[in-house]
């Protein structure tokens, strides 16, 4: 047995949809303002650009169904996703081999301490504390790319207590899902168990505690997220 000075870490791993199995997590990516009118909303261009990543930890996500409200903000925003899960890596991933990597989809919510993010935005400082918090991803469970099919098109939605907020379709991506493996790949080493958060539509806003968040896709399933 290794001799460890502490007690090592747990990892993270999410559940697969209908069985026991698990999907070990190795790093979270999340790309920003992938929908042209989220773009929009958020005072930028919609026009295409480079993507721009950020990351998340991996035990910030949370299958758990609950999401407590984070301390340090008065502003906490839903961001309903699709997130890729890959099963393979690489460096430089042509853009035709790129969906051979995918593993498969979840339905995912990137939590934004909004009001944080937008004093780091105007002070040009990173944005970890507004996305990187505890809890910060809450996630349905894992669905294999063979049973859901085609990431290109599908509805994408988020409820709060009843009523839709959020209502676009992942083929408003403004870069598609093997653009996005293709184009990170050549930023960081991919490796199997690294999760892409795809961005998400427009209509984000606030939630307070004790709403009900409803996130759906069409073809992968719902999540439900009490906040707390
Ligand atoms: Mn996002």
């Amino acid at each position: 047995m290794t001799d460890f000075v502490i007690a090592p870490p747990a990892g993270t791993a999410l559940p697969v949809a209908g069985g026991a199995a698990r999907f070990p997590v190795r790093r979270v990516y999340c790309i920003g303002r992938n929908y042209a009118a989220h773009a929009v909303e958020m005072g930028h261009d919609p026009n295409r650009e480079p993507p721009f990543f950020f990351q998340k930890n991996p035990d910030n996500l949370d299958p758990s169904g609950e999401f407590p409200y984070p301390g340090q903000s008065a502003d906490v925003h839903h961001e309903v996703e699709l997130a890729v899960a890959l099963g393979r890596g690489g460096s430089d991933i042509p853009l035709a081999e790129a969906m051979d990597h995918v593993w498969g989809y979840a339905v995912a919510l990137d939590m934004t301490r909004r009001d944080v993010q937008d004093e780091a935005k105007r002070l040009k400082r990173p944005w970890d504390t507004s996305k990187a918090f505890e809890r910060s991803a809450p996630i349905g469970p894992l669905v294999p790319k063979a049973a859901f099919g085609d990431p290109s098109k599908g509805a994408i939605s988020l409820a709060v207590n009843g009523e839709i907020r959020q209502s676009g379709d992942l083929d408003q991506m403004i870069w598609k899902v093997p653009e996005m493996i293709s184009y990170l790949s050549g930023l960081f080493e991919l490796k199997a168990g690294d999760l892409i958060y795809s961005g998400t539509p427009a209509g984000v806003g606030p939630v307070q505690r004790g709403d009900e968040m409803l996130g759906t896709i069409e073809g992968i399933g719902d999540i439900k997220i009490k906040v707390g």
